[in-house]
């Protein structure tokens, strides 16, 4: 990598800007500048710290197009997704900006006359992100904007890919007035940065969005000096269509969830399971809608599917789909590429498959790609048993009208984020976050900002 990133469009291969990256040094300068700004920036009073917020997302707003140009070009993500992840970006500065007002504490009563109990909250200190490429804006904000709502100062790293949006990001923060030691951003390699933030004992809180591998190894490292941890992991969500769900609805959701930023985000529905009987009128649909799908440069006004990041993501979705291909799977649509590994560019055309088994790898591995695989079921307790065979627990969709098959889904399918009759249940205002594999913690709502809090408890006696 040398000393510097180079950021390329992934659309094209070509660099769109350098990006210097930081000495270990420089790193730890940082780190000590944020350590030393947390008792000052605690100290400010949680209306200032609300207004500050409030005026950090107003200006990200303005620079809205800018920002969202910028995402594009780093990412390869259609421009109507871009402006919508930093409308997105923004509603999570907003929601915090709000709860920094309601960091409540409590009373408890005591067991005898001679004692009070109070208890308190407090920010647990210095929080260190680390941030993936595909929501190069939202991931950063989901875990800024409650760190500073509480009162830690926050020093993040985003991915080599996509660094150019953070680093914008981070100069309107300081625009908005936030100092510049209270919210910093470092550029590096990951294994490099994140080995430096896990050392470091002034560092109190690792924040993770990212692979499930890198994950377990950030836990791993963060148990040396016992920090706390929000890991938001790898998901490979299953989508459910019952017997009687509205199949056009169900299609229409389901290409939504399928192919938002190409399929690489988390929450993409991966493993679409349909009731044998309505099986071949939903491909069908699905299929002809697929097939409608503009690939192409994320900044033409007609794409809908964008590019796939780099070489490593494109050549996992293709081995995907060979290795589904010899084990028996249909190809409906797809199964075309435009990509160029000279130039640096790297296509993947949408694509569905049928008659898919559950021993192809597709059907196992997190799929981060525009591939969609339709495998069938009879019972509801065999949907329930695909949906739950692998580590991943984070997003689920399920789409029927009966009532007594979404109450028995919502109650079986061991995922913390379930769609029913939904492909787009994110916001600011929920609890986004994974069971077993897929995470620890939770981003997003009042539960958002519980993870850069300490609880203090006080006993007052001998009254
Ligand atoms: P990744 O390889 O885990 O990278 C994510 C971040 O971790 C990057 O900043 C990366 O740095 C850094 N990293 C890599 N190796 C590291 C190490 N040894 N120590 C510390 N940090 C390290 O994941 P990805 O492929 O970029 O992102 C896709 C994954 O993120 C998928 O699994 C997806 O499901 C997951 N994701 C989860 C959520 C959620 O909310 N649950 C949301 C979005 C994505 P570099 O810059 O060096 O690569």
């Amino acid at each position: 990598m040398g000393n510097v990133i180079l950021v390329k469009n992934p659309a094209t291969g070509q660099v769109v800007k350098e990006v210097q990256i930081n000495t270990e040094e420089e790193i730890n300068q940082a780190i000590k500048a944020g350590h030393d700004s947390f008792k000052k920036w605690a100290k400010v009073n949680a209306h200032e710290r609300s207004r500050l917020l409030s005026k950090w997302s107003q200006i990200i707003k303005e620079h809205k197009e800018e920002i969202a140009e910028i995402m594009t070009l780093e990412n390869g993500k259609p421009l109507y997704e871009s402006l919508g992840e930093v409308d997105y970006a923004a509603s999570y500065i907003d929601w915090y900006a709000e709860e920094a007002k309601r960091i409540y504490g409590r009373t408890v009563p005591a067991s005898t006359e001679t004692k009070r109990i109070v208890v308190s909250k407090q920010p647990i200190g210095l929080v260190a992100a680390i941030t993936p490429w595909n929501f190069p804006a939202a991931m950063m904000t989901r875990k800024a904007a409650p760190a500073l709502a509480a009162g830690c100062p926050f020093i993040v790293k985003p991915a080599v890919e996509t660094p150019l949006t953070t680093i914008r990001l981070v100069e309107l923060a300081h625009e908005a007035g936030i100092p510049e030691d209270v919210i910093q951003c470092v550029n590096g390699s990951g294994s490099v940065v994140g080995r430096i933030f896990t050392s470091s004992e002034y560092i109190r809180k690792i924040t993770f969005t990212g692979s499930t591998p890198i994950g377990k190894q950030l836990i791993k490292e963060s148990a040396n000096t016992v920090k706390h941890v929000t890991m938001e992991l790898g998901g490979h969500a299953p989508l459910i269509v019952a017997e009687d769900a509205d199949l056009d609805f169900a299609v229409k959701q389901t290409i939504a969830t399928k192919f938002r930023n190409a399929g690489q985000t988390c929450v993409c529905a991966n493993r679409i399971i349909v009731h044998e009987n309505i099986a071949e009128a939903f491909s069908q649909k699905f299929a002809d809608e697929v097939s409608k799908l503009k690939v192409g440069n994320g900044l033409d006004q007609e794409t809908q599917v964008g590019p796939i990041i780099n070489e490593k993501g494109y050549d996992k979705i293709v081995a995907q789909i060979q290795d589904a291909v010899e084990k028996g799977a249909e190809v409906l649509v797809g199964n075309q590429y435009n990509a160029d590994k000279e130039q640096g560019y790297f296509f993947v055309y949408p694509t569905v498959l049928t008659n898919v088994k559950q021993d192809m790898v597709i059907m196992q591995e997190e799929t981060f790609g525009p591939v969609a695989p339709i495998i069938t079921f009879k019972t509801l307790e065999e949907a329930v048993e695909i949906a739950n065979s692998t580590p991943f627990g984070l997003a689920a969709y399920f789409f029927t009208n009966n009532y007594k098959t979404g109450t028995y889904l919502h109650d079986h399918l061991d995922f913390g984020i379930i769609g029913w009759n939904d492909g787009a249940p994110s916001g600011a205002h929920i609890p986004f976050g994974g069971m077993k594999e897929s995470g620890l913690g939770r981003e997003g709502g009042i539960e958002g900002i519980e993870p850069y809090l300490e609880t203090k408890y006080l006993s007052v006696g001998n009254l």
